[in-house]
């Protein structure tokens, strides 16, 4: 068995990359400096990174404080996003791809979408909204698959000023309603079905079936994927397809205001009830734009590829947004990591010759449970950088990007942030960083990250620390308020710990200064008096080399206050057995120490994770505490039978 990879291994940018690099280290640490010295100063600066109709004169009005939670940037600028995001660039890069659409099934055609053409496709949607009676500032549910018209739909409503609520293809009738009812929606956009995986979401039905719950004046426009049979509301339902060949090519942008909303997105539910995120329009753009500039060290001419859906912030800021602000090339990806193969993702990388490749670690574990075959039989050298997103990613599979897809050359940059931020706070830059295998390292531009003492609330001052993770000042991406309820806004955010924002997450700051993402704070787990994040003891298990996965959580003990209960996945092909499972507790009392050895350890074929792919916790806590009567909100759980089997198998039988 190999020693699992030390979390102190140290990978700094090759000289050759640095050199070509937007940001090195002293670059890094001067303009870090500088945004945090002088913020008003060093984001009149950045900006200007996008067009303005009417540049800006004030830069940041933000408050923190108790009762005045209020969040304003470039406030008296005024822009219009999908200009940004596609006008600004057809005199340069007209003919230039802007997206490459690449379908569920790879015996279909990729389709390469210009700027040019994304301005007309743009437009046309644009007008048909207008006819459908969409104005500035109504809302707009979103519920498509991964096609291009996604990307046109959040642009169409950008260039009109409606603001785009975008509900994820895997989600329920029921959790469409919902969000239809809950941003008050004009119209909803959906497809006939939504092909994935090899099979197909029947989008249109599951739409009807969320209309009967929801006004009877919204209105549906309905976008031809696949032809299959849907039923039909005349004067309720638009055809896309037919109106888009009426509609014209042109339609001029509407001057927003820089906060102005752009859109509401919830956020993904591992923790609990989703939260309605309203991002602005000025403010969210620069960032995104910036974040993807600096972190994936993106250049004119680059391919990108990040693997989120567009139902997420990832997707919002590192598909569409951020991209496009930048006049790049990116990726828009129908499928998923594992059809027809596991080779599907690398596949796709040497097709396009794909320069910065982004997914998640879940994605990153389900695919090393299959070996390197899949990955070997493709030319990955086009890869310049990898990035991660989503959850802390083990060490054991953070080595395996690194080597089985970088081959040791790319720098991997681990971006920490939230629906909430908007884009990246935490990341490496990858000219400029050195990195740890599962550390998020160190601040982007802007962004001032403190760790409090979870008790008393006060900062720790020292460079080696230990608590929750809060943000002392705000960034022009951040989140502006939940939408209708600005009261839960400060009371989710900036209650627990007064004058800070509060991120939720527990953090470990090393002698280094790097940031170490330990884990939600609700899922910390106390025994015999030491807290204890959840990652540490899940890369421990993830390291052994007959494990894919793992899950820890607390449940009631009578000795130690709280005991360490284990959900793991073993590997393909892995039989579980009493002696694997010693070894597992022995491997993790050498690996941490006694104090972090499982109590209890319970094989499950499958994990509860968001539709995003991440682990729920907080029902496998209810499952160790045989509580799971009450689950709470799992309309963003992925798949309902993992639970009832990981129920009718527990550990725990008090
Ligand atoms: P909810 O807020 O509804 O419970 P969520 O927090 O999963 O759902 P997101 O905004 O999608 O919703 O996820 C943000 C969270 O994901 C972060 O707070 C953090 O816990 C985790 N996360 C994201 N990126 C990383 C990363 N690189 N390393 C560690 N954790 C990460
Ligand atoms: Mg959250």
């Amino acid at each position: 068995m190999t020693h699992a990879p030390s979390a102190d291994d140290r990978f700094a940018p090759s000289a050759a990359f640095a050199a070509k690099a937007h940001v090195t280290a002293d670059q890094y640490q001067a303009m870090y400096n500088a945004s945090i010295q002088d913020p008003e100063r060093f984001w009149a600066e950045h900006g200007k990174r996008i067009d303005w109709i009417k540049p800006f004169t004030k830069v940041k009005s933000t408050s923190f404080a108790p009762g005045k939670i209020d969040i304003k940037w470039f406030e008296d600028g005024t822009l219009n996003v999908s200009a940004n995001c596609i006008d600004r660039h057809l005199e340069t890069r007209g003919d230039q791809t802007a997206i490459i659409w690449e379908p569920d099934d790879p015996k279909d055609a990729a389709q390469h979408i210009t700027y040019k053409e994304l301005h007309r496709r743009t437009c046309r949607m644009a007008n048909i909204l207008e006819t459908m009676g969409v104005r500035r500032g109504d809302r707009v549910v979103i519920y498509l698959p991964m096609i291009p018209e996604a990307a046109y739909a959040m642009l169409a409503c950008a260039r009109i000023g409606a603001v785009h609520s975008i509900v994820f293809a895997g989600f329920s009738p029921d959790a469409l309603g919902t969000r239809i009812n809950g941003c008050d929606a004009k119209v909803v956009i959906t497809a006939d079905h939504a092909p994935r995986g090899g099979r197909s979401t029947p989008l249109k039905s599951n739409t009807d079936a969320a209309l009967l719950h929801c006004k009877d004046s919204v209105k549906c426009l309905v976008v031809r994927r696949t032809g299959g049979q849907t039923s039909w509301a005349d004067g309720r339902d638009f055809d896309y397809n037919e109106m888009a060949m009426e509609a014209d090519d042109y339609c001029a942008p509407a001057e927003m205001g820089a906060e102005d909303p752009l859109f509401i997105l919830y956020t993904s539910g591992s923790t609990g009830q989703p939260k309605g995120v309203v991002h602005s329009s000025g403010g969210y753009l620069a960032y995104a734009a910036m974040t993807h500039q600096y972190t994936f060290d993106y250049h004119d001419g680059d391919i990108f590829w990040c693997t989120a859906d567009v139902g997420w912030v990832t997707g919002h800021s590192y598909i569409v947004y951020g991209p496009l602000a930048n006049g790049a090339t990116t990726i828009m990806f129908e499928g998923v990591p594992t059809y027809p193969d596991a080779g599907r993702f690398w596949e796709v990388c040497q097709k396009h010759k794909v320069n910065q490749f982004y997914t998640a670690p879940t994605a990153l574990r389900a695919l090393m449970a299959h070996g390197n075959g899949p990955v070997e039989k493709y030319d990955l050298s086009s890869i310049k950088v990898l990035g991660t997103v989503g959850e802390p990613i083990n060490p054991e599979a953070w080595n395996w990007y690194n080597d089985v897809i970088g081959k040791g050359k790319c720098p991997i940059v681990d971006t920490w942030w939230q629906t909430e931020t908007g884009g990246h706070l935490l990341t490496p830059l990858p000219g400029a960083i050195a990195t740890k295998p599962g550390s998020a390292t160190l601040p982007f531009f802007g962004v001032l990250p403190v760790i409090l003492d979870p008790q008393t609330g006060v900062e720790i001052t020292t460079t080696a620390a230990e608590g929750v993770l809060c943000i002392k000042d705000s960034w022009p991406g951040q989140m502006r308020t939940v939408y209708g309820d600005h009261e839960r806004f400060e009371k989710t955010y900036f209650s627990d710990y007064k004058n800070y924002y509060f991120t939720g997450d527990g953090c470990r700051r090393d002698e280094d200064g790097y940031y170490w993402i330990t884990g939600r704070v609700d899922d910390v787990i106390n025994v015999s008096g030491h807290r204890m994040g959840t990652a540490e003891v899940e890369s421990a298990l993830v390291a052994h080399a007959d494990v894919a996965e793992a899950a820890v959580v607390g449940y009631p003990h009578a000795i130690k206050g709280q005991g360490i209960y284990a959900y793991v996945t073993l590997m393909n092909g892995v039989e579980p057995s009493e002696d694997l499972r010693k070894d597992l507790v022995k491997w993790v009392r050498s690996e941490i120490g006694p104090i972090a050895s499982p109590d209890l350890i319970q094989w499950a074929p499958g994990l509860p994770k968001t539709r995003s792919g991440k682990i729920m916790r907080r029902i496998l806590r209810k499952i160790a505490e045989n509580d799971h009567t009450t689950l709470g909100d799992i309309s963003t759980l992925a798949d309902p039978s993992v639970v009832d089997h990981l129920i009718e198998h527990r550990m725990n039988k008090v």
